[in-house]
C-alpha cells in the first residue's frame, strides 16, 4: 500500500486580495506536495478560503456589497491564484460551502459539546477585528494591537466558550515531545512560553446580532460560530478520510490558533494530531511590512504576468529564508532572475542542447565522467536531505552548485572543439541536464518539463530571456 501524505496551507481570509506573502505559503506547500508525489506517496494537497467573520463583513460593507458576494469575488481570485502559481492542489475548500463544510462544523461543535467542553459565559474583553480574536492588555502597545496597530473593541456579551484550559498540560507535553513537531524550533519555544502560563478557555461564538456573517451555532440560533473555530475545521471538511495532516503550513501570525487551539479541539474530539506544523515568516517589501496603508502590497498576479510563474516561484523559494522574514525588492528579483535563471540555468540548457543538436547526439547514456557523476549524486543527496528539513533555499543552492559545475566542465573540456572525447562530453552534459530537470521539478515544474522536452527534441529554445 502507498504511504499517504496529506498537506494543507492555511485558508486565506477573504477580506482582501491575495498578496505575495500568501503566495509564498502556497508555493512552499506545493513544493512539498510535489516532492512527496515524486517519492511515491499518495499525496493530497488542500488549500482554500476562510470567508466568515467580522473582518470580511466590515470589508464588504465598506464597498457597499453583501458579504456573500464580496467574499465570493475574492475567493475566486484566490482560486485563480492557484492556477497562476501552477499549484498542484487536489482541492480548494471554502468555508461558505454549505454542503461540504457546514455539516462538519456542526458535527464538530456537537462533538465538543458532548464532551462537556462547550459552555456559555458572560464575557467582558477586548476584541481585535484584525486578529479576529479576544486579546489581553499584554497584546497591546500604547492601547493598540501590536500586529494590527488598531485599537481593540471593548466587548461585553454572552458567548459560548471552549474549555481549552482543560487540555493545557496535555498540549504542552505534545509540543515538548514533538508529537506535533513545530518547525522551526524557535516557534516551538514561543508556543511553550504560552502553555507554561497555562492556556485560558477561548470564546467560540459571538451573538448573532453583532455578527450575522457566519455559521449559526447548531442548537442556538442566536449565536454565530467564532470564525476561527469554523475555519480550522476546513482541514477535516476539505479532505474527508485524509486526517491527520502530515504537514500544515502556516504563517507566524496565526500560530496560536494552529498550535494551541486546534490541538485542543482535536484532543477533545479524540482525533489524531497533525504531525508537523511548519511556520513561515513574512515577505517584506524594501524591509517594510506589506500593507494597504503604505501602498506597497505586491500583487502576485502582476508579478507573474511580468516575469512568468517559475521566476516568481524561484525568487520566493530561493531568496526568502523558509522560516524567517525575507525581503522583496524589484532589484533583488531581477538580479536573481538574470544571474540564476537567464545566465545560470537558461544559458547552460541552451549551450548543451545546441551542441547536442549540432552533433546529433541521441538520448544520454548513463555511463559518464566519474567526477561529474559524483557531483550529480552529491546534489541529489543534498536535495533529499534539505527537502526533508523544509530548507527550500538550500535545496536550490545545491542544484545551482551542480549547474556551476557543469559550466566549469564545459569551460575545461571545450566540447565545441573536435576531439576524441567530444561526443562523450556532450553525452555527459545531457545526462547532467536530465538530472537537473528531475530535481528542479518540485520547484519549477514548468521549466523542468521544458528542459526534458528540449532534451528529447534537441531543439534549443531560450527558457528565460534576459531583462
Ligand atoms: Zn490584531
Amino acid at each position: 500500500m502507498k504511504k499517504k501524505f496529506y498537506i494543507t496551507t492555511s485558508i486565506a481570509y477573504t477580506n482582501m486580495l491575495p498578496h505575495l506573502g500568501f503566495a509564498l505559503e502556497l508555493i512552499q506547500a506545493d513544493v512539498l506536495a510535489r516532492y512527496n508525489r515524486i517519492l511515491g506517496k499518495d499525496t493530497f494537497f488542500l488549500t482554500g478560503t476562510d470567508e466568515h467573520g467580522k473582518k470580511v463583513a466590515e470589508a464588504a460593507e465598506k464597498v457597499g456589497k453583501a458579504p456573500a458576494k464580496f467574499s465570493s469575488e475574492i475567493a475566486a481570485r484566490f482560486k485563480a491564484l492557484t492556477k497562476t502559481l501552477n499549484l498542484s492542489n487536489n482541492d480548494f475548500i471554502r468555508t461558505t460551502d454549505k454542503e461540504r463544510h457546514w455539516p462538519v462544523v456542526k458535527k464538530v461543535w456537537l462533538g465538543l459539546k458532548k464532551k462537556g467542553d462547550i459552555y456559555k459565559k458572560k464575557y467582558k474583553g477586548l476584541y481585535c477585528v484584525g486578529c479576529e480574536a479576544f486579546i489581553t492588555k499584554k497584546d497591546l502597545k500604547e492601547g493598540r494591537c501590536v500586529i494590527h496597530q488598531k485599537e481593540p473593541e471593548k466587548i461585553e456579551e454572552e458567548n459560548y466558550f471552549f474549555r481549552l484550559s482543560k487540555y493545557s498540560k496535555k498540549i504542552e507535553k505534545i509540543i515538548k515531545k514533538n508529537e506535533i513537531r513545530i518547525i522551526p524550533e524557535s516557534r516551538k519555544n514561543e508556543m511553550l512560553s504560552f502553555t507554561k502560563q497555562g492556556l485560558q478557555d477561548v470564546s467560540f461564538s459571538r451573538p448573532k446580532k453583532g455578527l450575522k456573517w457566519g455559521i449559526p451555532v447548531p442548537d442556538d440560533d442566536s449565536q454565530t460560530v467564532y470564525c476561527w473555530a469554523d475555519a480550522l475545521i476546513n482541514y477535516l471538511s476539505g479532505a474527508p478520510g485524509r486526517w491527520p495532516a502530515d504537514v500544515q503550513c502556516i504563517g507566524k501570525d496565526i500560530q496560536k490558533f494552529h498550535c494551541l487551539i486546534w490541538p485542543g479541539m482535536l484532543l477533545s474530539l479524540g482525533l489524531q494530531l497533525p504531525k508537523i506544523i511548519f511556520v513561515h515568516g513574512f515577505v517584506t517589501v524594501e524591509n517594510q511590512k506589506m500593507s494597504k496603508s503604505l501602498g506597497n502590497v505586491i500583487d502576485p498576479f502582476e508579478l507573474v504576468k511580468k516575469y512568468g510563474t517559475d521566476p516568481v516561484r524561484y525568487f520566493l523559494l530561493r531568496e526568502i529564508p523558509p522560516t524567517e522574514d525575507g525581503d522583496y525588492t524589484r532589484q533583488k528579483f531581477e538580479g536573481r532572475y538574470n544571474s540564476d535563471l537567464a545566465l545560470g540555468l537558461g544559458n547552460l540548457v541552451a549551450r548543451v542542447i545546441t551542441l547536442a543538436e549540432k552533433f546529433k547526439i541521441q538520448n544520454p547514456k548513463p555511463k559518464i565522467n566519474p567526477g561529474l557523476k559524483k557531483e550529480i549524486e552529491k546534489s541529489k543527496e543534498a536535495w533529499t536531505k534539505t527537502l526533508d528539513e523544509f530548507k527550500f533555499n538550500e535545496a536550490l543552492i545545491a542544484i545551482w552548485r551542480l549547474i556551476s559545475f557543469c559550466d566549469r566542465y564545459i569551460e575545461k573540456e571545450k566540447p565545441w572543439k573536435e576531439s576524441e572525447k567530444q561526443l562523450s562530453i556532450i553525452n555527459d552534459l545531457l545526462f547532467a541536464l536530465e538530472n537537473i530537470a528531475q530535481i528542479l521539478k518540485p520547484f519549477l515544474p514548468d521549466t523542468s518539463e521544458k528542459i526534458l522536452r528540449q532534451l528529447n527534441s534537441k531543439k534549443s529554445k531560450p527558457l528565460f530571456p534576459r531583462i
